[in-house]
């Protein structure tokens, strides 16, 4: 396993699994496997209402909390909530979060940043993290709160490599996690014909070449999945490197085009969403 130092000193894993879209039963299959698989970063959220199941299946793999790097975003309908982060924990069976989001930058987020600040200075929290920020409200952020954000969660793959933002990233410290690692599942990128080729050579799958080239250029990825074949091989990427040529040849498949095109008018009316049961 490689790991990314955050600000703070604690240590990231660059590779894990993320939940979305799946039910709590899902999700718990899902993250039982995953560990069991040697997996020890997981990815979930408020607002994907199986916090639960991920926390069962966290108990189920009997491995110690304390070996898991538990990522989880708090939703924008609870951003100002005094007891949406003890809820959270309560939903996820732990007493600690090793990095807690903002999941998206809706008008109250500086009200919930003070929210996961004051859970930071109280141990709850081990770091914090914005999640789909622009780079205006990210420098905001670092020049307006106590607590500088330790990680940003975008949208990021070879059709979209995020190069400004990471060049920004880059001079602040924060690291990145990239969302939809594998163009949620897009075969068009998945197909590409330099991953088939870099696949033969080093005797990997086209998804294991992608998820290399992500932790290479310093991406952590968290691709989902149900198929416990597919969680194993994408944890499966740490005995192999890309030479300098081959990731600039994986470069040339920038398009420059994201998966979510949302307006912001459109997110500002997701964002209101109302929490479902999470069981
Ligand atoms: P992804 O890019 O990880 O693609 C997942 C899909 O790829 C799966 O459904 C599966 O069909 C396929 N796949 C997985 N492993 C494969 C393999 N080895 N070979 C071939 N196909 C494979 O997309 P995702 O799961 O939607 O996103 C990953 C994670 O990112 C989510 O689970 C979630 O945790 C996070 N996420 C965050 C945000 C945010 O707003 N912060 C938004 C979307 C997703």
């Amino acid at each position: 396993m490689e790991y990314f130092t955050l600000s703070n000193g604690n240590k990231m894993p660059m590779a894990g699994i993320g939940v979305f879209m799946m039910s709590p039963a899902e999700a718990e299959a899902a993250v039982e496997s995953a560990i069991k698989s040697g997996v020890r970063l997981i990815d979930t959220a408020n607002g994907y209402m199986n916090e639960s199941g991920t926390g069962r299946g966290i108990k189920k793999s009997g491995v110690a909390r304390e070996e898991i790097f538990l990522v989880t975003k708090l939703w924008p309908t609870v951003y100002e909530k005094e007891t949406a982060i003890d809820e959270t924990l309560a939903r996820l069976g732990t007493d600690y979060i090793d990095l807690l989001f903002l999941h998206q930058p809706t008008d109250n987020w500086r009200e919930g940043y003070r929210n996961i600040e004051k859970a930071y200075k109280e141990g709850k929290v081990k770091a914090i993290g914005l999640s789909n920020f622009p780079e205006d409200l990210l420098k905001e952020a670092i020049e307006t709160m106590d607590i500088k954000p330790h990680v940003v969660q975008v949208e990021a793959h070879p059709y979209f490599p995020q190069t400004e933002l990471k060049a920004f990233l880059a001079e602040t410290g924060m690291g990145l996690m990239a969302w939809y690692p594998l163009g949620h599942g897009d075969k068009n990128l998945i197909n590409e014909p330099v991953f088939a080729k870099l696949a033969g050579k080093y005797g990997k799958t086209n998804a294991q070449i992608i998820l290399r080239w992500h932790v290479q250029s310093g991406n952590v990825v968290f691709p989902g999945s149900r198929n416990p074949e597919h969680i194993r091989d994408n944890f499966d990427i740490f005995d192999f490197a890309l030479t300098g040529e081959e990731m600039a040849e994986v470069g040339k498949v920038n398009k420059g085009v994201r998966y979510y095109n949302g307006t912001p008018e459109m997110l500002a009316q997701y964002a209101k969403m109302e929490l479902g049961p999470d069981l």
